[in-house]
């Protein structure tokens, strides 16, 4: 699905289904990976200021850090989820162009 860490393949190798379905259309991913990333920082960032697990400064940079790490780390792993949910609800035909090899 993917040939690097960011750039993905333009059809699935196995049933040549097109994963880039329109302009944009892994926008969605990105509130996947937002809403994963602002849940689980204030889940754990709550948490470390009301049981003074560090001093807020502290906390804050840990915050920081997270809020920036965390999105690359998940960016396959929301793509490939977004991708997923639009070809369950959405199925799409594998298309036959003409342009497959062999
Ligand atoms: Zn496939």
């Amino acid at each position: 699905m993917f040939r690097s860490w960011f750039k993905m393949h333009d059809n699935c190798s196995h049933c040549n289904v097109s994963f880039q379905r329109e302009p944009g259309f892994f926008l969605g991913s990105i509130y996947i990976n937002y809403a994963f990333t602002a849940l689980t920082m204030t889940g754990m960032y709550i948490p470390a200021l009301i049981l003074e697990w560090a001093p807020n400064n502290q906390l804050i940079w840990y915050a920081f850090a997270y809020t920036i790490i965390m999105p690359i780390l998940l960016f396959r792993l929301a793509r490939s989820l977004w991708l997923g949910f639009d070809q369950l609800f959405d199925p799409q035909q594998p298309q036959s162009n003409g342009n497959k090899q062999e």
